[in-house]
């Protein structure tokens, strides 16, 4: 990585209260050189904040700077996966805020500063990320190293990284000079900020002088997008550990406002009771949380992907061609369905290339540019269910014979910790080199990441994604895919229940009682449906392309899904027009 070409807009810019949204997140996918994000969670992130800067939204960002870097994944033949650091240096690329304010962690003060990162959007206005850091000479060497791992370390670890965020980021703006009139958390990880908030609110005094009217007042900034559809992915401690590490006072705080359940601290609750508002990732994310909290009120706003960002370059071209503005305005994608069917299947055959091109120097293995190829790719959680495709293999080789040809690309990270995840990869490894011949070809593409996630999703034919319901709260792959004109092929979960028209932007895997009868369903879906279209009816297929960017490549981006949190979490009060400039005087109170 070269730390010399990063884009960098650094220059010294005034922080202040001009920017009204402050958004929490303890992953941000800001370019793809700076490994600070996991997943899904940092990409949504910077996607987020891309169309945050697009549109000219004032908002100001609060992350942690990850100085060892996320994972980055190696394979062996075998498909046993081991993992490095990505150390990377804010100091050499981003800009040094000066203020340093300390928090109490486990009864140690815990020194925190900051380094800026400009994000600028299509007409140059810029959203400012700041990445917290507790690598100070003065900190105890235990809180130095606070800041180095994402998703590292062990629940203590978690615990003191939460506080740095929530109340070292609240802090942090204070210092900065923001008066943010809403601070949305981005999942449970920055929920402590309310703590901070709190504490500002009665001027310092001790928490357990704070009374109903105080917390009503920090209810009233606060908003809180859930990201976890299952009880035991919602971060917990256990009692002991927020005694020793937040300490009495904020400990009997969150026991007060009911944050403790089944005896454990659960940040769910904390960012819940703090929050005037709440909201899944997705119309049936929105159900599955209401379920899980009865006692709150949960919309519904459902994720997106940035345009600009995750359409491939030949796409793009097409798009400036026809559609002149769509990177200011999204919605234009939907007039795509008047652009030539052929300059898209043109565009799309280029960015196969590129990815053939890409497996080839990565694997060695020549794909062909003629031959269908499916695309799965993401975090090896075993609800992911990556082996779900070889439940019946010979049917595959099969299918392969029959049709002159198949091939399928794979790519995903597995959590270091995740023994099963681990034994999935090896598993499609295996799998891979056993049943791999001329006519089928199947390649694992090692260490997932941005690049990797941007070719793939541009570069194959179909889209195939097959969770077990109802555990995927959104995943956006699939819309990266769909402004590429790539169909999906999924089990109906997420936010493919809102995607999906069958025929028209893909086809829907039925849900059933068991895996191997979801499996043949694919599998019905393959032979009957979607490798002849592609095969036999060429014509037809280019138009499934056209109507999947019209359709979905429209509305499943997030300048749309910002727009709706604008207008449904962070403003709801004013009528804001489709220009989000929200004017100072408006707002002023
Ligand atoms: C888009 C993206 C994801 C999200 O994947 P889903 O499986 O759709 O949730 C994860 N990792 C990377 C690198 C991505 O680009």
């Amino acid at each position: 990585m070269s730390l010399a070409t990063w884009p960098q807009p650094i220059s010294p810019q005034p922080a202040g209260s001009h920017n009204i949204v402050a958004y929490f997140s303890m992953e941000i996918a800001v370019t793809p050189e700076m490994p600070t994000y996991s997943g899904g969670l940092g990409v949504l992130a910077g996607d987020t904040l891309r169309a945050a800067a697009d549109m000219g939204l004032r908002l100001a960002a609060v992350t942690l700077a990850h100085r060892k870097g996320y994972f980055q994944q190696h394979l062996t033949d075998a498909g046993v996966q081991s993992e490095t650091t990505q150390p990377w240096s804010p100091e050499k690329v981003l800009f040094g805020e000066d203020p340093i304010i300390s928090i109490t962690i486990e009864d140690r003060p815990v020194a925190i500063r900051t380094w800026r990162y400009d994000m600028e959007g299509v007409t140059g206005h810029i959203i400012p990320i700041y990445f917290l850091d507790t690598n100070l000479e003065q900190n105890d060497p235990r809180d130095r190293v606070l800041t180095d791992s994402l998703y590292g370390g062990n629940g203590d670890y978690r615990l003191r990284q939460e506080a740095v965020l929530g109340m070292g980021g609240a802090r942090i703006l204070e210092a900065l000079d923001y008066q943010p009139l809403v601070y949305h958390m981005n999942e449970g990880h920055a929920a402590l900020l309310t703590i901070a908030l709190l504490k500002q609110q009665i001027f310092g005094e001790p928490l357990e002088s704070a009374g109903p009217a105080d917390i009503e007042a920090i209810r009233q900034k606060c908003v809180f997008t859930t990201h976890t559809p299952v009880p035991a992915g919602h971060d917990r401690f256990s009692a002991e550990q927020s005694q020793r590490i937040l300490g009495a006072e904020r400990t009997a705080l969150l026991e007060r406002i009911g944050a403790f359940h089944e005896g454990l601290l659960n940040m769910t609750y904390v960012a819940l009771r703090f929050s005037r508002f709440v909201n899944g990732v997705a119309m049936q994310h929105g159900k599955v949380s209401r379920e899980m909290f009865p006692e709150y009120s949960i919309e519904a706003i459902t994720n997106g992907v940035h345009a600009g960002t995750w359409t491939a370059p030949a796409v793009q071209e097409v798009f400036d061609r026809h559609l002149p503005h769509w990177r200011q305005d999204n919605l234009a994608l939907r007039y795509a369905i008047d652009i030539p069917e052929s300059e898209i299947a043109e565009a799309h055959a280029e960015s196969k290339k590129a990815l053939l091109t890409a497996v080839k120097e990565r694997t060695g293995v020549e794909l062909r540019p003629d031959i269908f190829t499916i695309g799965f790719a993401r975090r090896a959680a075993t609800y992911k269910r990556s082996t779900l495709l070889f439940d019946d293999p010979e049917r595959l080789v099969k299918m392969a014979r029959d049709f002159g040809g198949l091939q399928i690309a794979y790519a995903g990270k597995a959590h270091p910790a995740d023994e099963p995840g681990k034994a999935m990869i090896r598993k499609v490894i295996e799998l891979s080199h056993e049943l791999s011949s001329d006519l089928l070809k199947i390649v694992y593409l090692e260490n997932y990441e941005w690049n990797l996630g941007a070719l793939l999703t541009g570069g194959v034919d179909v889209w195939l994604n097959t969770p077990k319901r109802p555990y995927e709260a959104s995943g956006t792959s699939g819309m990266k895919a769909a402004l590429n004109g790539v169909p999906s092929l999924s089990i109906l979960d997420g936010w493919w229940i809102e995607g999906w028209i069958e025929g028209v932007t893909g086809w829907a895997i039925e849900d059933m009682e068991t895996e191997s009868e979801e499996a043949n369903s694919l599998y019905e879906h393959l032979e009957q449906v979607v490798l002849p279209l592609y095969y036999q009816q060429p014509d037809q297929w280019r138009r499934i392309m056209r109507s999947t960017i019209a359709l979905n490549g429209s509305y499943f981006n997030t300048q749309r899904m910002l727009e709706q949190y604008v207008q449904n979490s962070y403003f709801p009060e004013i009528a804001v027009p489709r220009a989000i400039s929200v004017p100072e005087p408006v707002l002023a109170r």
